[in-house]
């Protein structure tokens, strides 16, 4: 017929400010669907408690990291409040190449640097449902200092600028149906016909 869907698996891009719930998101995206993989970034900043090295972050010494960059190991990375953020390219690309759908969670920044690199990715944003709201889910943490939690959400108001560089916009009011709506994009986005 000389038309073909695509194949390949879909890089998708998820950003949206600290305390949204975007690894809530995640998670329950990654209970939901087949073959979908969560790239794991490499950061500098300390683990929470709870937070496992290799499964949450891989969780490196700034040398470290500046010898990724260095060797050009990384898809992207960023600096957010004092700390650096990477995305590993091996790991991802190994994925794609298996036809496995791949899940960033990166800041602005980084997602910035995928779209110049990786144009046909998926860009979502999630926001929460008011700005009050975020304040609350970051003091209800529980693990961040008043300073920090200050710096994430003065971070969240210039994010919040990029807005209109993602395809799609996300409110996570409710868990179940943010992740309904991740779904449905990933969806349409396989359905797509490839004719790039
Ligand atoms: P947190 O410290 O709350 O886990 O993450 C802080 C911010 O860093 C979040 O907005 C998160 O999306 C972002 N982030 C996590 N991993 C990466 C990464 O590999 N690259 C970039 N650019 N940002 C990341």
């Amino acid at each position: 017929m000389g038309v073909k869907k695509k194949i390949k698996g879909q890089l998708i891009v998820l950003s949206g400010p600290s305390g949204v719930g975007k690894s809530t998101v995640i998670a329950e995206l990654m209970g939901q669907r087949d073959n979908i993989y969560f790239s794991v970034s490499y950061t500098t900043r300390q683990p929470r408690v709870g937070e496992q090295d290799g499964v949450n972050y891989n969780f490196v010494d700034r040398a470290e990291f500046e010898r990724m960059i260095a060797d050009n190991e990384l898809l992207e990375y960023a600096e957010y409040v004092n700390n650096y953020y990477g995305t590993s390219l091996k790991a991802i690309r190994d994925q794609l190449d298996a036809g496995h759908d791949v899940l960033l969670d990166i800041e602005v920044q980084g997602a910035a640097k995928v779209r110049e690199r990786c144009p046909d990715a998926l860009f979502i944003f999630i926001i929460p449902p008011s700005f009050e709201e975020l304040s609350r889910r970051l003091h209800g943490r529980n693990t961040d200092s008043e300073d920090v939690i200050a710096g994430r959400l003065e971070k969240a108001r210039i994010e919040f600028r990029e807005i209109p560089k993602y395809d799609y916009l996300v409110i996570n009011d409710k868990v179940s149906n943010a992740v309904g709506e991740i779904e449905a994009i990933m969806t349409a986005a396989e359905c797509r016909v490839d004719n790039r």
